[in-house]
């Protein structure tokens, strides 16, 4: 495994493969990796030959008062989870590196950019769908492998991809989780073991949601949201829920009707206890309900 972090280097990397026929993946991180991103590099290995892990932590993705400077870094593990997955490059470059000192150009993907996470992190997809292109840009690759954690961002980035004509493929991974649930995140090194323990019924309240809708026919998406809320006030006291929206997975829409919807639906929700904030989400098919 190499580690490259010029993007010169790694565009000459990625056209000598091309040229040789072989299949380049690329999986974008902001490293302190755990399983969750493992199970993206274990699945790109296998569908391709080449597999490249970024790892950027991007500022331009936080916002004033956010997270930035304490994200939590550790290169040399980082290092050792991607050797051991069997990745043939991790891509690093630095700061100046990837912006340079004179950069006008951001990508912004209208409408969806400034729904659910949006409202809470102006400019955040902006950071984020920059930083995307220009590492499709530097590692050229035909497949780009995300993690279902992130819903926003991939129906944000897939939209970008079909919009700007990009030759790269993006593929959906499912989410890891705890054997409690929770979903796995690099943000979970903020929590307390309390807090931890708390954090699980933030899956479970997805998974709510999905049974009042799919088993119990509820129709009303603010009595799905006055449960929930009531089972986090319970069972997670100090968790303060910032959004719990029910849409479509495509333009991430409110669904108004429920019993007459049919198709993908996305449940989101984001949770602050203290500084921490957590995502998480749940994607499910449903039929319309019959009368
Ligand atoms: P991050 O390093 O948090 O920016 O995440 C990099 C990629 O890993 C994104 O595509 C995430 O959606 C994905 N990812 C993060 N957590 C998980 C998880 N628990 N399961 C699967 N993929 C994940």
């Amino acid at each position: 495994m190499k580690v490259i972090k010029e993007i010169s280097a790694i565009q000459d990397i990625s056209d000598y493969y091309k040229c040789t026929g072989k299949k380049v993946a690329l999986v974008p991180t902001m490293g302190y990796l755990h399983k969750g991103h493992v199970s993206l590099m274990l699945k790109a290995k296998d569908e391709n030959e080449i597999v490249v892990v970024s790892i950027f932590v991007n500022p331009t993705q936080f916002g004033k008062g956010e997270d930035f400077d304490k994200y939590p870094r550790d290169f040399a593990r980082d290092y050792h989870i991607c050797e051991k997955a069997g990745v043939d490059y991790i891509f690093s470059p630095d700061t100046e590196e990837m912006y340079g000192k004179n950069q006008f150009t951001k990508v912004t993907v209208s409408d969806i950019s400034e729904k659910l996470e949006g409202k809470f992190r102006p400019g955040h997809f902006e950071g984020v769908a920059t930083v995307v292109i220009k590492l499709l840009n530097a590692v050229k690759p035909v497949r780009i492998y995300l993690g279902q954690k992130d819903a926003q961002q991939n129906v944000i980035i897939k939209k970008m991809i079909d919009d700007l004509n990009i030759d790269t493929e993006a593929v959906i991974c499912e989410t890891m989780r705890e054997e409690s649930g929770l979903a796995m995140s690099s943000r979970n090194a903020y929590l307390t073991k309390d807090e931890k323990n708390k954090a699980a019924v933030l899956s479970f309240i997805l998974s709510e949601g999905k049974r009042m809708i799919l088993s119990e026919n509820v129709n009303d998406i603010q009595e799905i949201q006055r449960q929930v809320t009531k089972v986090l006030k319970e069972r997670a006291p100090g968790f303060e829920l910032q959004y719990y929206e029910v849409t479509d997975n495509n333009l991430l829409n409110e669904i108004r009707d429920l019993s007459g919807y049919e198709g993908e639906i996305l449940i989101s929700l984001a949770a602050k206890t203290g500084n921490t904030r957590l995502i998480d989400n749940i994607i499910f098919q449903k039929k319309k309900t019959p009368a």
